[in-house]
Formats: C-alpha cells, sequence, structure tokens
C-alpha cells in the first residue's frame, strides 16, 4: 500500500480569521485531505478548500479524475469554499459530496443549493456536474481512491457527522465539531475512532473558558487529549482554533497539551501527516 498523506488546508472554527497574528496556524476555515494511491478524499469544503482545488488546477497536486468530498454539517464555516473549488467547473472532474445528515439525496440537494442561490450567492449552475449523495452513520462508503469512510454522529447544534476514512492498516478518524460532555456520545466516538492512526478533535476552548460556552456545539483540547487517549489514536490533532486565537496563543495551548503527551499537535494550515 502506498503511502498515505493528510494534510490540513484551513484549521479555523466559525469565521475566516486573517493577521499578521495568524499566519503560522493560518485563517482558512475547515479542510482537510487524505490522499494516496493516485486518489484524494477531502474532508470539509471551510474556505481552505479554495487553495486546495487550486493546487488541483495548477498540477502542483494530482490529476484526480474522482473526488470524493465528505461533509460534517452544513454550518457555514464548512461549506463556504464549495463554489470557490475550481474543479467544481471541469467537465471531466467527478466530484462526490456526502453527507450523512440526510434521508435523501434531494433533501441534501435542497439544503445546500439554497444557501447558493441570489441574493445569498450568485446563481451556482454547476450543481448538474456534482453528485450530491447521502449515507447513513455507521455504514462504510467505499471511496474512489480505495478504501472506505464510516460516518458517526457528533454532539453539535442542528447535528454534525465525523468520518473515519480506513485505507488497509491505516485510518484517519476526524472528529470535528463535537461538544464533548455526554458520555454515551463521547463513548460511541472513542468506540468509532478505536486504534486510528490520527485523531483530528475539536479544540475551539480550553478548561478555563468552556464554563460559559456550554450549548455552542464545541470541546476544549483537555476533552480531545481525553478523547484521543479513549480511543488509543496515535496521534491527536487539534483543529477548529477559535477565531480570536492568535499564534502565541496557540502555541502557548500546544505547550501545554504536549506537556501531557508528546503525540498532540495542533493544526497548521500546510501541516502534512504520512499515515
Ligand atoms: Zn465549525
Ligand atoms: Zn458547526
Amino acid at each position: 500500500m502506498a503511502d498515505i498523506t493528510f494534510q490540513v488546508w484551513g484549521a479555523r472554527g466559525s469565521i475566516f480569521a486573517g493577521g499578521a497574528d495568524k499566519t503560522e496556524f493560518g485563517g482558512d476555515t475547515t479542510c482537510f485531505s487524505v490522499s494516496g494511491g493516485g486518489g484524494i478524499t477531502i474532508v470539509d469544503a471551510g474556505s481552505g478548500l479554495r487553495a486546495l482545488g487550486h493546487a488541483m488546477e495548477t498540477g502542483e497536486i494530482g490529476p484526480f479524475p474522482e473526488i470524493d468530498l465528505l461533509l460534517t454539517h452544513l454550518h457555514f464555516d464548512h461549506i463556504c469554499g464549495l463554489p470557490f473549488f475550481e474543479p467544481i467547473f471541469c467537465q471531466s472532474t467527478i466530484l462526490r459530496i456526502w453527507s450523512a445528515g440526510f434521508d435523501r439525496d434531494e433533501a441534501f440537494r435542497e439544503t445546500l443549493s439554497r444557501v447558493m442561490s441570489p441574493p445569498i450567492f450568485p446563481a451556482f449552475r454547476h450543481w448538474d456536474s456534482v453528485r450530491l449523495c447521502t449515507t447513513p452513520p455507521g455504514i462504510a462508503l467505499p471511496l474512489a481512491m480505495g478504501g472506505t469512510a464510516t460516518p458517526f454522529s457528533l454532539n453539535h447544534p442542528d447535528g454534525a457527522f465525523g468520518w473515519r476514512i480506513d485505507m488497509g492498516a491505516k485510518s484517519v478518524t476526524i472528529a470535528s465539531d463535537h461538544e464533548s460532555g455526554n458520555d454515551e456520545i463521547d463513548r460511541r466516538i472513542a468506540a468509532a475512532a478505536q486504534g486510528t492512526d490520527l485523531l483530528v478533535c475539536d479544540a475551539t476552548y480550553t478548561d478555563a473558558e468552556i464554563a460559559d460556552r456550554r450549548g455552542w456545539g464545541h470541546s476544549t483540547w483537555q476533552q480531545g487529549a481525553a478523547l484521543g487517549a479513549e480511543a488509543g489514536a496515535h496521534h491527536v490533532l487539534m483543529t477548529h482554533h477559535d477565531p480570536h486565537r492568535a499564534d502565541d496563543d496557540v502555541n502557548r495551548m500546544e505547550r501545554d497539551a504536549r506537556a501531557q503527551n508528546a503525540a498532540i499537535t495542533f493544526a497548521r494550515t500546510g501541516w502534512q501527516h504520512i499515515l
């Protein structure tokens, strides 16, 4: 089996956050890629998806005739990159966008296209070349790049789904956006991520901040570290950085986390990990 490369294209949560004090971790919102064996799978379509599409268009990576894009949920920070993803305009690229949050493909299409309609967004005329697909939680779906992706539910307002991607003996599990604290759900997520090579966790807050942010749908890095330990993940990647958080702040959080567990990294745009 060829090497499988995980890459961060956007690690910011809630909204894009630019500025000179946010260059190390980056301002783009959620987007990750998993590639190997000549194929690619993308998780989430935040603003980071634009740069990924551009890298494909310029030949920096790819070509990928078939792309699977797995959405955790439809909050704006997870879909805002979609109309700026250049491969969407390429007729020869087969793009399948997956959601576990709908029973029917048409319901998924109606909801997603409602956002990308005037006057919120200029008429988007390319839906015909995009395949919008739904899949139930707990069922492994086959990916164009080989391997499978299995969605599992997270605790988040309006619902969200994590994804475990398995390729041969290697796996990566993305579990953001998620609010820890419901023992039953947390146990199910740890089970879904059991033994995974890389677990991507929601680390929007710190334990000192969480008290007045309960119900907002996010976790602390300490809760992410606990989830990683329960799942027996080999490496934990903290993501969904609060938009107010400057590089110095995230670096401080990373130092605190690594004092507990050296196999924790805070996601930086461009960070790669070979599984
Ligand atoms: Zn989010
Ligand atoms: Zn969300």
